[in-house]
């Protein structure tokens, strides 16, 4: 860990510039003031005759006047970005973060920030995140661009409650294994949404009963991309009177295998609030942008992960940097089956961890309906 008032190596070199720079302005501003330059050089006489006759040292003359003490160091160290640095430390919630995932699938999490016309970007280390008392301290680095500073400092994060939450579906019909898991989402307080394939069945109504939603995911699960028009119509709309006469509203609706044409967005979304498609990539979402009517939700399936481990680094470090991005941040992920077997699906372990890492970050659990 490092001090704030502590300078990197790679400070070094602009921070001597810095010195040196006061230093010159100061003797510029002596050498141009007689009246200054006369009374320094008669303090500087005096007092080094007081040293000479204490020390036997010889006379102080101009030439050799000392330079000025270590102890100038932190005044001239720059305003804005001690500022910045004490905002972050704050983790005050008008610093607006966010997240980029590269192209080696690795997460940075970031901030812009400006102060005094100078701008910084912030590089939170969220992956390194040390647990701590109700919360994490977490390293970050402060860059002010142009100028090429850059500090490490961390900071204390504590777990509050806000409207930052998660947007969990289960796709196709496996109602008995999703029948199955009803305990274990009440045990964690989650809600969810099951985007059911196929026709109205009891488990419309008891998945209903127990708080969660239904959300449709066409007739037959067929490719939608693939079929005519009339084909399109007779998978996606023939069938939901059905289901809403019966009281299941049907507010969302998931293409099979996540594709789409714009065209069909149009279509669809005369029926329903949202559509939703699928892929491998994490993105965030908030009531506004949920309300524009189509989302992309990664999948969490058992396929996409080499092992238990490799899916809890991973689920656990996107959950948490949705919670430290915080706000009303919403991060949508699918998955299928329940099962350690499936490759599209999640085994008992994962799901668990899932709904526990995130009851204990205080991330709600929505359904695609609460935000219509
Ligand atoms: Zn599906």
């Amino acid at each position: 860990m490092m001090d704030v008032k502590s300078v990197p190596l790679s400070e070094e070199k602009s921070f001597k510039k810095i010195v040196r720079k006061t230093l010159y302005r100061r003797r510029a501003a002596l050498q141009s003031n007689p009246a200054l330059r006369g009374l320094f050089r008669v303090l500087a006489l005096f007092l080094g005759g007081i040293l000479a006759s204490c020390a036997g040292l010889r006379p102080v003359t101009q030439q050799d006047t000392p330079a000025p003490p270590e102890s100038i160091a932190p005044e001239i160290i720059p305003g804005p970005l001690e500022r910045v640095i004490k905002r972050i430390k704050a983790n005050s919630v008008d610093i607006n973060k966010y997240f980029l995932q590269d192209d080696d699938s690795n997460i940075h999490v970031l901030a812009d920030l400006s102060e005094d016309d100078e701008t910084f970007t912030v590089r939170y280390d969220v992956a390194g995140a040390v647990p701590i008392e109700g919360g994490y301290r977490l390293h970050f680095t402060v860059e002010q661009k142009d100028v090429g500073i850059s500090r490490e400092d961390s900071l204390e994060w504590f777990i509050t409650g806000d409207r930052s939450g998660i947007l969990l579906a289960f796709d196709d019909d496996f109602r008995d294994a999703w029948e199955g898991i009803f305990d274990l989402l009440d045990r964690n307080g989650a809600r969810v949404t099951f985007f059911m394939q196929g026709s109205l069945s009891p488990f419309c109504m008891k998945a209903q009963e127990r708080g969660h939603e239904i959300g449709y995911h066409t007739k037959e699960h067929l490719n939608l991309t693939l079929i005519s028009r009339e084909e399109f119509y007779r998978q996606t709309l023939s069938d939901i009177g059905t289901f809403r006469d019966a009281g299941v509203p049907l507010r969302a609706f998931a293409y099979p295998f996540g594709l789409s044409e714009p065209w069909m967005h149009e279509i669809l979304l005369d029926n329903f609030a949202v559509l939703r498609g699928f892929g491998v990539r994490y993105r965030v979402y908030n009531p506004e942008t949920i309300r524009q009517g189509y989302i992309g939700s990664i999948s969490i399936d058992n396929i996409l992960y080499e092992n238990d481990a490799d899916f809890y680094r991973t689920i656990g470090l996107m959950l948490r940097i949705t919670k430290f991005i915080g706000g009303d941040t919403i991060i949508p992920m699918t998955t299928h089956d329940i099962s350690g077997a499936a490759g599209w699906g999640i085994s008992p372990v994962r799901l668990e961890y899932l709904l526990q890492n995130a009851a204990a970050l205080k991330l709600r659990f929505y359904r695609y309906g609460d935000f219509f």
